[in-house]
Parts: structure tokens; C-alpha cells; sequence
């Protein structure tokens, strides 16, 4: 979602980012308007005026969803959440916070926060927009304004929808958050309402379109699709954060790793490390110090002829502090570490020496049974949490 994105402007001190798939939105956003919208609003104009009204009312949607993500992102900071920033991307805006709210309490008004402010910029944009008419201004100002007030009004009320991960469904969650004490329930029932609401706009989009309007059914299929991913992502998501929360690396990690002294040869590497371990990579180490790691892809690389010449120490990548990681470090971070690397696997190290080695796998694996055990896909009816799942208030 946040492969290759731009920077806007800074606003309060968060960063405000445009993602690549919000320019694609945001064309497709203005065609509707010059084509559809303000053609019905504003009555007798020519096409180039609505082109120039729909770029305005672009511009004003992107500083809408920008408002109404700033509302959230200050009520996180006086939660004291951090805010990396905020990125706009397909629909809408999402403030980045690289933790949960730690509350119900501190959840619920930081939902709250965003569509209190699109209500409160819509009322101040369609009185403006009265004003301006009311004092004889020109109706292309009048109609993105008073557009602009529309969508606001629009975007506070969609957001309260009962639906995770709209702020609505976050105001739920943290509702039978506080009443259950058991935030992974909680989590679940109001994803569950934000897969069907999504599978509902998916319907109704569908008989839009089947009645005639095609621009409005389509996105409203659109929205509908988007909503199902996010809330089983912005599920997944939770559910990864609460899990392995209490996790460290040691726990998971696999101790006293097989490693490869850096004088061997490739061609003993080979026979005695590759073709006996199946690994793809080993870490080179003398002594329990490591000193890099070495895989298939650099044997691979080297000429089949010199593989008895060569020492694995000639051929192995070097250790950088993105490889390595401490075995009280939590699970999380390890995950996040190998998201921001792309490695598969990092090497556990405690006081200069190699103590094990954490892969991807064994953490999606661990991730697996413990949702597992929380009931993610259990079939009976009574769902107990684990002690690990509640939250930390
Ligand atoms: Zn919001």
C-alpha cells in the first residue's frame, strides 16, 4: 500500500504523504466531477469551466480528508500516541501510528475526533457557501464550495458507520472493548460488521449500476471492496500486535544456529553445509562471533572450477546492523526489522556472540497457532482468550 508515495506538505508537525494509488483516485475523482456532478449542480456552463471547478474540488477533497486525518492524529498525540504522518491513499487517509491505542477510552475519541471534524468543516463550508450566494457571488466559487460542504457532511457521516476500520467501527470496537475487557472479541465482532457493510455497498453498487447509474454504482462497488480488505487486514493486523505482543525473540528464535567458520571452502560449504542442512543461507562466524552470512545465490555466483580454491570467507556478504537483532527484542520488532530489509531471517546476537536465528517462518508459524488457539478458526462455541490477548490498560 505505501510502495512508492510522495511528500506533500507538513502540517501541526506530521508529515502529510500522497500515495501512487491516490493520484490514479484522485483523476478518476476529478473526471466524475467535470463530467457528472457539477454539470447537474451548476446548470449552462461550458466543459472547460467544470474541468476547472473539478480540479478545485479535487484540491479541496485531498485538504478535507487531510483535515479530518490531522483531527485524528491530535487527539493521538495527546494520548500520547506518535504520529509518523499521514498518507493519502485509495480512499481516503490513514494517520500512521506505529502502536494501538492503549485505552478504549483513548481509541474511542480518537475515532471520534475525525468525523466531529468533517461535520464541524461542513457546517462552515455550506454557510459559506449560502453567504457567497447570498451576497450575489459567481456559482462556479458557490458550487465547489457548497459541493465541498456536501462531501464533508458525506464523509463525517460515512465514517460513522458502525463498520471496522471506518471510525465508527473503531468507536464499536472500543465500546465492547471497555464493556468485554476483551479487546480480540471485540476486534472480531466489529470486523465482522465492516465485512458486511462492505458486502452490502458491494450489492448496492451492483444494482446501481444494473438500474442505469453506472458512475455512482461503481463506487460504490469500489468502496465496498475496499472496506472487506481493510477490515480483515486492519483484523490480521490487530490480531498480529496483540499475539505477539508478550513475545520475544528468544522465545521464538532457534538457538545455537549451525555457522560456518569463514575458512572452509566453498566446495566443503557446499558438501557439508548446503546438501546436509537444506538451508538457503548460514551465518559465517569463528568462535560464536559472527562475521556474515552466506547462501545459495553467492555460491551460485562463483565459477564451479573455483569453488575448492576459494575460502567461504572471500564469497560471504558482511553483517550489517539491519541482520541482527537482540534476543530480548519482541517478536514484533524482529517482524517489522524483516518487513523494512526484506530478509527472511535474522541473526539473534547477545553480547558479540551468535546465539540463534529467527526466520519469517517461525513467526508466521507461531502467529498461526496462536490465532488458532484464540479461536480465529476454531469451531467451538465458547471462545476464551488468552491472557496474552487482553489488553495492556
Ligand atoms: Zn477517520
Amino acid at each position: 500500500m505505501f510502495a512508492y508515495r510522495l511528500k506533500l506538505f507538513s502540517l501541526f508537525g506530521f508529515q502529510v504523504w500522497v500515495d501512487a494509488s491516490w493520484l490514479l483516485i484522485a483523476t478518476l475523482i476529478a473526471w466524475t466531477l467535470a463530467v457528472a456532478v457539477f454539470p447537474a449542480v451548476v446548470q449552462g456552463l461550458d466543459a472547460v469551466t467544470y474541468w476547472w471547478m473539478a480540479i478545485a474540488g479535487t484540491i479541496g477533497l485531498l485538504f478535507s480528508i487531510v483535515f479530518h486525518e490531522t483531527a485524528h492524529s491530535l487527539v493521538a498525540r495527546r494520548y500520547g500516541i506518535e504520529i509518523r504522518g499521514i498518507t493519502l491513499f485509495v480512499f481516503g487517509g490513514v494517520a500512521e501510528m506505529p502502536g494501538e491505542p492503549g485505552s478504549a477510552r483513548a481509541e474511542f475519541l480518537m475515532a471520534l475526533a475525525g468525523p466531529v471534524s468533517s461535520l464541524a468543516l461542513s457546517a462552515a463550508l455550506l454557510a459559506s457557501s449560502t453567504a457567497i450566494e447570498a451576497v450575489g457571488g459567481p456559482r462556479t466559487i458557490t458550487g465547489v464550495v457548497g459541493y465541498l460542504g456536501g462531501l464533508n457532511l458525506i464523509l463525517g457521516l460515512f465514517n460513522l458507520v458502525p463498520a471496522f476500520p471506518l471510525d465508527g467501527g473503531r468507536m464499536l470496537r472500543a465500546a465492547l472493548w471497555a464493556w468485554w475487557q476483551d479487546v480480540a472479541r471485540a476486534t472480531r465482532v466489529a470486523a465482522a460488521a465492516g465485512n458486511g457493510f462492505g458486502l452490502l455497498l458491494i450489492a448496492l453498487g451492483v444494482f446501481e449500476v444494473l438500474r442505469g447509474d453506472f458512475i455512482g454504482g461503481m463506487w460504490q462497488f469500489l468502496i465496498g471492496m475496499f472496506l472487506r480488505a481493510a477490515a480483515s487486514a486492519g483484523y490480521r493486523q490487530t490480531m498480529a500486535q496483540r499475539l505477539l505482543a508478550d513475545v520475544s525473540v528468544a522465545q521464538v528464535m532457534t538457538p545455537d544456529p549451525i555457522a560456518v567458520p569463514p575458512d572452509v571452502s566453498v566446495e566443503s560449504f557446499v558438501e557439508e553445509y548446503l546438501y546436509r542442512f537444506h538451508h538457503r543461507e548460514f551465518p559465517v562466524a569463528r568462535g560464536g562471533v559472527p562475521l556474515g552470512r552466506i547462501g545459495t545465490r553467492q555460491v551460485a555466483a562463483l565459477d564451479r572450477d573455483l569453488w575448492a580454491g576459494t575460502a567461504v570467507s572471500a564469497v560471504a556478504l558482511g553483517c550489517t546492523p539491519e541482520d541482527i537483532i537482540a534476543p530480548d527484542a519482541g517478536a514484533l520488532q524482529a517482524f517489522s526489522q524483516m518487513a523494512g530489509s526484506g530478509r527472511a531471517h535474522l541473526f539473534v546476537v547477545s553480547g558479540g556472540r551468535l546465539v540463534g536465528i529467527v526466520s519469517q517462518h517461525d513467526l508466521m508459524g507461531l502467529l498461526s497457532v496462536r490465532l488458532e488457539l484464540a479461536g480465529e478458526r476454531g469451531s467451538g462455541p465458547k471462545r476464551r482468550p488468552l491472557s496474552g490477548m487482553r489488553a495492556p490498560v
